[in-house]
């Protein structure tokens, strides 16, 4: 076993322990949930965080590795967070964060604040994982996403999406459009809340329907508002994935993209489309390691490993911390 393999796991151990215990010490209130059950037990939950964060970063350096990694993992995200939030309704309060209920779907990240008319932290949370990240909320962090990428199964279309940016355009404008009505004419809170509860059941309708039929994330595609905005903001984050010249215009890779971003134009043009989020599963199904990260001048290894350390943290800081 060479020990380079072992930097990347070291390091993601290192960062999520250090962060996870300025957090331990530094707040009043114990955001750790074993701290909440037994005192001192979140330095316990701090290490098991920090292996499992090693773990994962050890297996996902082998990019055949990444989309089986990614499932379970981004899966396994998705029921914690769910479970302490049905325990939390339940009356566990030691579950829940602030307690403040608000609506677990991803909409609410631009809703929210339009109805409101002031940023919450969920969306100043969303803003600073497109900084450091650019689209790897739409692949790792979002806990209703996973649900998107379960119901697409493993063998995506190959045909390319019609009429896509027309429907993402059409569906976030009237989303705003709705919510600023919906604030205009002082909707009660009730009511806007179940318009939003309506768009969520949509979502996962259009899951069940489209996404399985297709393979592809239809729901993260074409109907949620977000997976719009993280393609419109992405940029603002260096980070890219382009096709290297050694391509060989097999287009194998086509049939490992469930976002619709690897049809044979964008072979041809030599970089993904705007719906990329860098997920990384594409990397292995080319046998010519023709898909690249870029990130700056970094060589491309250094720069997919430097994606990695960034996602992969992230990922399990917001595994043990995310709850509503
Ligand atoms: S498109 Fe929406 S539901 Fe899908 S991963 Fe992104 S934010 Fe989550
Ligand atoms: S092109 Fe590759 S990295 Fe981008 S979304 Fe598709 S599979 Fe993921
Ligand atoms: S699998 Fe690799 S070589 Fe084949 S089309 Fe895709 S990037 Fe090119």
């Amino acid at each position: 076993m060479k020990l380079h393999a072992f930097r990347l796991p070291l390091s993601v151990f290192i960062f999520i322990s250090v962060f996870l215990s300025a957090i331990q010490v530094n707040l009043p209130h114990p955001m750790l949930i074993a701290e909440r059950f037994i005192k001192g037990g979140g330095w316990l939950e701090i290490i098991v965080i920090a292996t499992y964060g090693a773990v994962v970063a050890y297996k996902m350096q082998n990019p055949v590795n990444v989309p089986y990694w990614r499932k379970v993992t981004w899966t396994l995200f998705s029921i914690v967070f769910f479970g302490q939030l049905i325990l939390g309704l339940l009356g566990f309060e030691k579950f829940l964060m602030t307690g403040k209920f608000h609506l677990p779907i991803p909409m609410m990240i631009l809703g929210g604040p339009v109805y409101r008319g002031q940023l919450s932290v969920m969306t100043i949370l969303f803003l600073s994982t497109i900084v450091l990240t650019g689209p790897a909320w739409c692949s790792q962090f979002c806990y209703f996403g996973a649900m998107d990428n379960l119901a697409s199964g493993s063998k995506p279309k190959k045909e390319k999406l019609p009429n896509r940016l027309a429907i993402k355009t059409t569906g976030i404008l009237l989303v705003i459009a709705v919510t600023i009505l919906l604030r205009w004419f002082n909707v009660p809170v009730l009511i806007a809340t179940i318009i939003a509860a309506g768009f969520g059941i949509g979502g996962v309708i259009i899951m069940v329907l489209f996404s399985r039929k297709q393979g592809k994330m239809i729901h993260c595609l074409l109907y949620c508002p977000i997976g719009t905005l993280v393609n419109v903001l992405k940029p603002a984050n260096p980070f890219r994935l382009y096709i290297d010249n050694n391509c060989t215009f097999c287009m194998k890779c086509t049939s490992n993209c469930k976002y619709d971003a690897l049809n044979q134009d964008d072979i041809r043009k030599k970089k993904p489309d705007t719906t990329c989020t860098l997920c990384g599963d594409c990397l292995a199904g080319c046998h010519h390691n023709a898909i690249k990260y870029k990130y700056f001048s970094l060589k491309p290894e250094t720069a997919r490993r430097l994606y990695l350390f960034l996602t992969i943290s992230i990922h399990a800081i917001f595994l043990a911390l995310a709850r509503i």
